[in-house]
């Protein structure tokens, strides 16, 4: 199964696609992960998206849309995959449908005041990308990953002025998408208006609607 999580940051995809890949089996690609890593590691790739990244801004198409068929060859994607994050602009949508075929789009819609309150108390952790957030969905101890013990991180452009240019551009170029896949590819909309909604009760409502949708075979 073929999956793109829809949504705008802080949605809660990562949170969601992890726990989708874990109950299907499948990887899940996100393009940002990739891209912290490469700045991370200090490679050359790292570098030239670096600045795109810190300040909120899309990464240019050609850049992304390279890494992302790269990934896709790997024999790990082969049983199917989750993105996040990615298409964002519907030229990437319009390379990304060359490559593969998507089976469902997932579409996440949740109210402005959720996604600020989400983005601004988002803790990450170091070592294994665990995601927390300091008020909903806390770590037991200050700091620290419950599940792996590593430290816990702010991302840089979760700060408040990157997170209203990284709001601007989902509206202006990724929100757009939705129209593109319309007629192409099963949407599936979950809406979510409740800040505090445990990310099980999310994964239940997808699974049933994919297996509604017939997308899910049971
Ligand atoms: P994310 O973790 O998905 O919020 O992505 C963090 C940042 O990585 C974005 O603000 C962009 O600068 C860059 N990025 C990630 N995915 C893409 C993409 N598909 N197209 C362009 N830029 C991207």
């Amino acid at each position: 199964m073929n999956l793109i999580l829809f949504g705008a940051p802080g949605a809660g995809k990562g949170t969601y696609a992890s726990r989708l890949s874990g109950l299907f089996g499948i990887v899940s690609i996100a393009t940002g992960d990739m891209f912290r890593e490469e700045i991370k590691k200090g490679t050359s790739l790292g570098r030239k998206v670096a600045e795109y990244v810190r300040c909120g801004k899309l990464v240019p198409d050609d850049i992304v849309i390279d890494i992302l068929a790269e990934r896709l060859k790997a024999r790990e994607a082969e049983k199917g995959f989750i993105l996040d994050g990615f298409p964002r602009t519907v030229e990437q949508a319009e390379a990304l449908g060359r490559i593969v075929k998507i089976d469902a789009i997932v579409q996440i819609v949740v109210p402005e005041w959720i996604i600020v309150e989400r983005l601004s108390n988002r803790r990450i952790c170091s070592k294994c990308g665990t995601i927390y957030n300091l008020r909903y969905l806390k770590p037991k101890k200050e700091g620290i990953c419950d599940k792996c013990g590593g430290k816990l991180y702010q991302r840089e452009d979760d700060k408040p002025g990157v997170v209203k240019e990284r709001l601007e551009v989902y509206e202006k170029q990724t929100q757009p998408l939705i129209e593109y896949y319309r007629q192409k590819t099963p949407i599936i909309k979950i809406e979510n208006n409740k800040i505090d909604t445990p990310p099980e009760a999310i994964i239940d409502k997808i699974v049933e609607k994919l297996k509604k949708a017939s997308i899910l075979k049971v």
